[in-house]
């Protein structure tokens, strides 16, 4: 069993794998550490990673790439109007509001959700791992930016599933990375003194993703994290691109805007201008052959030209930085070290803003590409049995303020927050209602426009009385918001008799007390009231998410009031106080696909992998064929080594039968199924074969060379 951390990238993703030895980056089947996200389709099969985007321009509608910041949203949500503006493939709404792709595969039109493309981007992922490491690829922990809020984080698990990943933990990128760094620190302040604080900046393709860490020796406390989502390298390529654009119209009257096919070409090749820039500040070409209308283009560019251009990209950044610095209450000289990643932090500019905001230089201990996957892998193996790797404590944050609506009863609120921003994650905090009724709570990140879709109906049993409920609230391992559970609470003074009641019998002792919304904080959403209990949760373990279950359970008696201590209390039969808690049914509902509809994805992209893997080895067997035709072709031409193994007569016929097999592969022979291709390599093998036996065993036999000198 290997256990794999995969860095899900915008523009490329990266794989590592936890061994005994350390962690290793795996390599994919073109040798690049990266793969592209990137995902196309042919009439005959996908496309996956490299080769796809290899094949990108001349595939342009069906190629499919960007889909990460499609995940979890509705067509109509402006920042997926924002993104699909460029795309060269089709986009749509499908009737439920949700997102569409639509490209020809097979032959036909079909149309795949983000979580399918993205799935089907995975089970390349989990291909090259399990080819490089000669084994299932199950169990991983997947990268996420930290900013993803619930329905995003919901699909990516979605995706996952569909590709037959195993989750242990959805991981926050710039978490990942501070777990790479602290790891193998060794001169980290004892658990008792005062912490390194730490800074990362992750500025990648999409996006830009800055935390503040503070280390100990052991353990690793995210303070904050501050995102621009709307800032990465890609911007910058758009920006020289529209520059060019501009500069082409002018100077050949040529505007790639009108082209799509140019328009992607041209972004390929700023990207590359872009990247000689940040290593070189001299005036560099641009040189762009058959651009359009079958004209070359050329254009040249300075780096402090691109900084002017980008203006508006580096004001973002620069206040993404002074943000940090804001949400973590530090000051820069409270900083130890800046650590930079993502390919973005090469371009000096942004060195420069690093060292303008926190006055140091900005820190290359880290690999650029691979941190982010590293990290992963050593949360994989810390959340798995299979690799033991040193104990090393995360804490995340959760970068929303969480608050839960409720029907308000009287007059009352109805709204609380119940995590700040910035609160420890994962976490629980159980809260207590009082409810005659059924009613419905929902939890939603504060600040943000679109409600998440942790949407809860909690039904509490009733028989005309108030009783004590108590919430679960929980931001999980993999950073969800969800409440956890629902439960009623009585108190009975002896509960002897009563042990192992059933849910049936609950409410024979029905709370007496007055509807109040719930006892919380008094008003202070910081400090916590005796019904408003914080539960850590061990960060390392990762409890799974605890399944929301429909059926009522068989209550137990015990004394306490804290529900996780069930099991240690129930035997305590001393106190006088007994409390049975019983769970109730609540129902979750999430934007995330049901089962059924998983399994009917599941399903579908297991006929693509069929479908692939026939191509694969009609493909190959194609390839075989055609390659023994040209070698025997080869080998039996004159002065080489089998033509004097076979009489001349048959030699010239068995060459014409190999001429006209590879006018016939190239004509009707091009697309046939495969058993066709092994028949006539089966055939020809029995005419090839004989001829290259004979010359083993002359070769074989002693005085060989003599007897052929003698025979000429
Ligand atoms: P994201 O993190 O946004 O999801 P990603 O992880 O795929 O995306 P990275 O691989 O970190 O992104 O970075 C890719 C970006 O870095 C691209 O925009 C690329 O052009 C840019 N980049 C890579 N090398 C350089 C360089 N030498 N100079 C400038 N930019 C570079
Ligand atoms: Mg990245």
């Amino acid at each position: 069993m290997s256990v794999i951390g995969i860095d899900f990238g915008n523009e490329s993703c990266y794989i590592a794998v936890a061994k005994a030895g350390g962690i290793e980056t795996i390599a994919n089947d073109y040798s690049l550490r990266g793969t592209p996200s990137c995902v196309a389709f042919s009439t005959k099969n996908r496309i996956l990673g490299v080769a796809a985007k290899n094949q990108m321009v001349t595939n342009m509608k069906n190629t499919v790439f960007g889909f990460k910041r499609l995940l979890g949203r509705k067509f109509s949500d402006p920042h997926v109007q924002k993104e699909i503006k460029h795309f060269p493939f089709k986009v749509e709404q499908k009737p439920d509001g949700s997102i569409g792709i639509r490209v020809n595969y097979l032959g036909e039109d079909n149309v795949f959700s983000p979580e399918q493309i993205t799935a089907m981007l995975f089970t390349k992922l989990k291909d090259i791992a399990a080819t490089a490491l000669q084994t299932q690829i199950n169990d991983c922990v997947i990268s996420v930016p930290s900013y993803f809020t619930n329905s995003e984080r919901n699909a990516l698990l979605n995706a996952a599933a569909i590709a037959g990943l195993n989750v242990l933990r959805l991981m926050n990128e710039t978490t990942a990375t501070a777990l790479t760094y602290g790891i193998y620190k060794q001169d980290l302040p004892a658990p008792e003194e005062k912490p390194k604080n730490v800074v990362f900046v992750d500025f990648g393709h999409s996006s830009l993703q800055v935390a503040a860490c503070a280390f100990n020796k052991g353990k690793l406390r995210v303070l904050a994290t501050a995102n621009d989502a709307q800032c990465g390298g890609r911007d910058i390529d758009a920006a020289l691109a529209e520059y060019f654009c501009q500069d082409f119209t002018t100077r050949f009257k040529l505007d790639p805007r009108k082209n799509q096919r140019a328009y992607q070409r041209l972004l390929q090749e700023v990207e590359k201008l872009k990247k000689q820039m940040s290593a070189n500040s001299t005036r560099l070409p641009l040189n762009i052959e058959c651009f359009m209308e079958e004209r070359d283009v050329s254009g040249d560019m300075q780096r402090t030209q691109m900084e002017q251009l980008c203006t508006d990209t580096f004001t973002r950044v620069e206040r993404t930085l002074r943000a940090i610095l804001h949400n973590a209450k530090l000051r820069p000289e409270d900083i130890s070290s800046v650590e930079i990643v993502g390919g973005s932090t090469r371009i000096p500019a942004v060195k420069g803003l690093i060292e303008q905001v926190f006055g140091k230089h900005a820190s290359t201990t880290l690999n650029q590409d691979e941190a982010v996957s590293r990290g992963c892998a050593l949360q994989c193996a810390m959340l798995s049995p299979a690799v033991r790797v040193r104990e090393f404590s995360v804490t995340d944050v959760q970068p929303y303020a969480v608050r839960l609506t409720w029907d308000a009863a009287r007059g009352e609120d109805g709204d609380m927050e119940v995590f700040p921003a910035f609160h420890a994650a994962p976490f629980s905090k159980m809260l207590t209602f009082y409810r005659k009724e059924p009613f419905t709570v929902s939890a939603y990140y504060s600040d943000q426009v679109s409600v998440p879709d942790t949407f809860i109906d909690v039904q509490p049993t009733s028989e005309g009385e108030s009783q004590k409920v108590k919430l679960k609230v929980r931001v999980n391992i993999h950073g969800i918001i969800a409440v956890a559970s629902a439960s009623l609470v009585e108190k009975k003074q002896d509960a002897a008799q009563h042990d192992n009641v059933e849910m049936e019998n609950s409410n024979e002792t029905a709370n007496n007390s007055q509807e109040a919304p719930m006892e919380t904080n008094g008003g202070s959403e910081h400090q916590n009231g005796p019904d408003n209990q914080e539960v850590r949760e061990d960060e390392m373990k990762g409890e799974p998410e605890q399944k929301q279950s429909w059926t009522q359970r068989v209550g137990q008696w015990f004394t306490g009031e804290n529900s996780d201590d069930k099991k240690d209390k129930s035997k305590d039969k001393s106190k006088k106080v007994l409390v049975k808690t019983i769970e109730l049914p609540i129902d979750a509902r999430t934007h995330g696909y049901s089962q059924q509809e998983l399994n009917g994805y599941m399903e579908q992209e297991g006929k693509m992998q069929a479908q692939d893997r026939q191509e694969k080895e009609r493909a190959d067997a194609r390839n075989a064929l055609e390659e023994y035709v040209y070698e025997l072709r080869g080998k039996l031409s004159e002065g080489e080594c089998l033509h004097d193994f076979v009489a001349e007569d048959q030699r010239s016929k068995l060459v014409n039968q190999l001429d006209a097999l590879e006018q016939w592969l190239y004509d009707e022979g091009e697309d046939q199924n495969r058993q066709v291709y092994s028949d006539k390599l089966t055939e020809l093998r029995t005419e090839g074969e004989p001829i290259k036996q004979r010359r083993l065993e002359f070769e074989l036999r002693p005085g060989a060379l003599d007897d052929l000198a003698l025979s000429v």
